[in-house]
């Protein structure tokens, strides 16, 4: 392509962004609150509850449990401390390892690590932007034996004790295929839904598939509890495991303070569950809007050639918390250029995580093959994706 088509073509994507966004700047995501944000803070202070016990904790955890259709939610300070302490209930150990894709936030790995286990990374598929079910299936009948009903990497030897499916920016994967071969290994399933409130793989929610999924409400995520997360089950026992050991595994006493296990002080304060209480009566309308926001980039983008803005995967319905444009492989090498122009306008676009494989904790980790993931980062770009941006007319 002559440097005047390129040209032509980057100008074309930042006209058909701007046609939605209106001229910068325009953030790429950021939190909005209503009326009862501020008068659930201030009631936490005006009763003191501000800390790890309060009602707020309570509720939040109720109303999670009910949207989400889990029986059991648990509220953590973040994300990454449910995914870890999932891990620990899931009964990982140090030398296992857990397969997780190498295109995710870097969480993901990182609460392996923290259990001594070794992330063992795998490719995604470009129809959901998740791990490639059919190619994992594959590669585990011939890399992986069976000894005493344990899936062992036959390279390392090690223990491949569960799998992490991460849910890419609010696109639900096909968890009917993916349970089926996480039961076909053996591999206990942790569903890394920190992205994916709001969104289903048929009727059901995302994080309520496999044993133990999570959420996250971080600052930047659909809603917020300013830092925060969620362990979901459906299992009465993990439920109670993941309450104890997120509250320093603390013997419900008057006033002793007996402790049976090391535990984790990794219970969400009051506070922060005051803002998630406020934050779920508004989730619905904010998924409303970035519905709406999709079909707006759909449309700005519909005939342009080159790039097309990513839909919910078949049998999903997507939360659509990351807009997210995706390069044609003919239209390769135009990501920097483009984040490069919108970014000039203070239109804050991203590329997607770099690949945890390339990154120095995790570049001697076992993988397969990524050529999938290592294609798709270099072609997808997130888009601002604010819920107000949706309801403009
Ligand atoms: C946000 C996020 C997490 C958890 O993040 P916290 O900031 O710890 O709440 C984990 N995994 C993914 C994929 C995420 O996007």
């Amino acid at each position: 392509m002559s440097i005047l088509n390129s040209q032509s073509f980057v100008d074309d994507v930042v006209s058909a962004i701007t046609s939605v966004t209106g001229p910068g700047p325009v953030e790429l995501h950021t939190p909005s609150f209503g009326e009862n944000e501020s008068l659930y803070l201030k009631e936490c202070i005006d009763t003191s509850y501000v800390s790890s016990i309060g009602p707020f904790v309570d509720r939040f955890e109720k109303e999670l449990a009910e949207f989400t259709g889990a029986n059991y939610a648990i509220s953590t300070v973040n994300g990454t401390s449910a995914l870890h302490l999932a891990l620990v209930i899931a009964g990982i150990l140090p030398g296992d390892e857990v397969l997780i894709p190498s295109f995710t936030f870097i969480a993901t790995a990182n609460a392996v690590s923290y259990c001594k286990a070794t992330p063992h990374f795998v490719d995604i598929s470009s129809s959901t932007l998740g791990i490639d079910i059919e190619k994992l299936r594959s590669y585990l009948k011939k890399e992986t034996k069976f000894e005493s009903g344990i899936c062992i990497n036959r390279k390392t030897g090690a223990p491949i004790r569960a799998i992490i499916p991460m849910h890419t920016f609010g696109h639900s994967l096909d968890m009917d295929s993916l349970m089926e071969v996480a039961q076909t290994f053996n591999l206990a399933v942790i569903e890394d839904a920190a992205e994916s409130i709001g969104s289903y793989f048929k009727q059901t929610h995302t994080g309520t598939f496999g044993l133990m999924g999570i959420l996250s409400f971080n600052g930047n995520k659909t809603i917020t509890t300013g830092g925060g997360g969620a362990i979901l089950t459906n299992d009465e026992e993990t439920a109670k495991m993941a309450k104890h050991l997120s509250t320093t595994a603390k013997v419900a006493h008057q006033w002793n303070f007996i402790h049976d296990q090391v535990g984790y002080n990794y219970r969400m304060p009051n506070i922060n569950a005051a803002l998630g209480c406020a934050q779920l009566e508004s989730l619905p309308s904010k998924l409303i809007s970035k519905r709406q926001l999709f079909e707006k980039y759909t449309a700005a983008f519909e005939g342009l050639d080159g790039a097309y803005i990513f839909s919910e995967p078949e049998n999903s319905k997507s939360n659509y918390w990351l807009q997210t444009l995706v390069l044609d492989d003919n239209h390769f090498g135009f990501q920097e250029l483009i984040l490069k122009a919108t970014n000039q306008l203070g239109i804050k676009t991203r590329p997607a995580w770099e690949l945890l494989t390339n990154l120095k904790p995790y570049e001697k980790s076992p993988r397969m093959s990524l050529e999938v993931s290592e294609n798709l980062q270099k072609k997808i770009i997130n888009l601002p994706s604010n819920p107000a941006l949706g309801e403009k007319k």
